[in-house]
């Protein structure tokens, strides 16, 4: 679904990702994991171009992603950040319907029909009329998340999207995030959830320095790490 070649990106001088091959396939849920600042939320945001790759190749349902609209690459990959930018002017329902309802041209009707049936997979159905105010903080991720996946996309982007909640808000996110892997979604993500992304990856992607470092099952990953590297890393998160 993705393929990702030689990617490069650069911060003035300072050179983040180095050359990043990695190939995700349709149903996979890949995570990142890697010490903080080496380059994952850079990685996510050149798959959707919030950032443009200065070397390198990033293939999306075979086409170059610089040749696909913008728009259509930011549809068809949705993005949850730590912080969850809801509409606070706008209640529940109207944040999730106002996409799909703008750039799909969905009726009311339809819009509505599908952020309930939404809300209802991320446990809200109850919130639908509600001010984003009145939500704790692991309800507004989870209607942002409703808010993404009410755009069909076809792969979702997680950057660490419970590392802002409080301890007991992170299960009902993780279990929504859980929930979208069991039922096939394309996904990468970066957590600091190491026992999650053990649970539910399909690959761990061990990153370090700009380069993947390791690469592999969650057993070998977290069981068996091969570089200094990984191991040292390891030793500090778990
Ligand atoms: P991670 O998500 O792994 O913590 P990031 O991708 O956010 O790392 O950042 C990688 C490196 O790039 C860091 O050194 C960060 O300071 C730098 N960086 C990230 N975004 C920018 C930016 N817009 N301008 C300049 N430097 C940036
Ligand atoms: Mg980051």
């Amino acid at each position: 679904m993705i393929d990702v070649k030689g990617l490069q990106k650069n911060y003035g001088g300072l050179q983040v990702l180095k050359g990043v091959d990695l190939t995700i396939n349709k149903g996979d849920c890949v995570v990142l994991v890697g010490p903080s600042g080496c380059g994952k939320s850079t990685f996510l945001r050149c798959l959707n171009r919030l950032e443009e790759p200065d070397g390198g190749h990033v293939i999306f349902n075979g086409k170059e992603v610089t040749d696909h609209d913008i728009d259509h690459v930011r549809q068809k990959m949705g993005m949850v950040f730590q912080h969850f930018n809801l509409f606070n002017n706008m209640s529940v329902i109207d944040n999730i319907t106002l996409a799909p309802k703008l750039v799909h041209k969905e009726t009311d009707e339809q819009a509505r029909e599908h952020a309930m049936a939404l809300l209802k997979t991320v446990g809200l159905a109850e919130k639908a009329d509600v001010m984003p105010r009145s939500l704790s903080g692991g309800q507004k991720q989870r209607v942002a998340i409703a808010r993404s996946l009410a755009m069909r996309p076809k792969v979702m982007l997680f950057d660490e999207a419970t590392s802002a909640l409080d301890p007991e808000m992170v299960g009902d996110v993780l279990e929504v995030i859980r929930e979208l892997a069991e039922d096939g979604m394309t996904m990468v993500l970066v957590t600091h959830e190491m026992g999650f992304a053990r649970e539910v990856a399909t690959r761990v992607i061990f990153t370090d320095a700009g380069v993947i470092e390791e690469e592999g099952t969650p057993d070998e990953i977290f069981n068996h790490p091969k570089s200094e590297r990984l191991k040292t890393f390891l030793s500090k998160v778990l």
